[in-house]
């Protein structure tokens, strides 16, 4: 158990794909651990392996809140199933400290994992809730795709990314959503 280093935008690993985990071994639940140890620590509300440096298909959610308290969630070799609608939503990232962004995601999700102790489920998220998006923005972190990538507004975000001294947006990694924005 240990608190570790987030990488910050920026750094190689944050880009690279991540591969599958074969087995959850006693190393997987050890990086679990790191992965919330490291999560709470920096008050965050969900983590990927890649942001601390390993690349490897596992994050950890912990969107609890006083109105809907939930359990911590592992999510091991994930798969977004099912998704639907769309939601405008402004994010931060660990990985980007202070810096926050309106982007857009779909409302409601299915996602099939695997959990700590092996077992495949499938859990099915709506209405737009932050549950629903941390989802979607920690299973990105496993392709190296970055919230920013989301963006609604390029122009705003540099200005946020200038702000906090960190690199500005790669115009090639920038996704195509014009039938998601439609339907905000
Ligand atoms: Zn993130």
């Amino acid at each position: 158990m240990a608190i570790k280093r987030v990488l910050h935008y920026g750094e190689p690993s944050l880009r690279e794909p991540s591969k599958e985990v074969h087995k959850v071994s006693k190393k997987i639940n050890d990086l679990v651990r790191d992965l919330f140890d490291t999560m709470y620590a920096q008050n965050g509300v969900g983590l990927a392996a890649p942001q601390i440096g390993v690349n490897l298909r596992v994050f950890v959610i912990d969107a609890s809140t006083k109105e809907e308290p939930l359990e911590p969630m592992v999510f091991i070799n994930p798969k977004i199933i099912k998704k639907s609608g769309a939601i405008k939503s402004n994010e931060g990232c660990l990985s980007f400290p202070e810096a926050y962004a309106d982007v857009v995601r779909y409302e409601n999700v299915m996602i099939k994992a695997t959990n700590e102790h092996g077992k495949p489920f499938v859990m099915e998220v709506k209405g737009g809730n932050l549950l629903a998006r941390a989802i979607q923005h920690e299973n990105d972190h496993l392709d190296g795709i970055l919230f920013i990538d989301h963006s609604l507004n390029r122009f705003e975000t540099e200005e946020v990314l200038k702000k906090y001294n960190l690199p500005s947006i790669d115009p090639n990694k920038l996704l195509d959503e014009t039938e998601l924005k439609e339907q905000l």
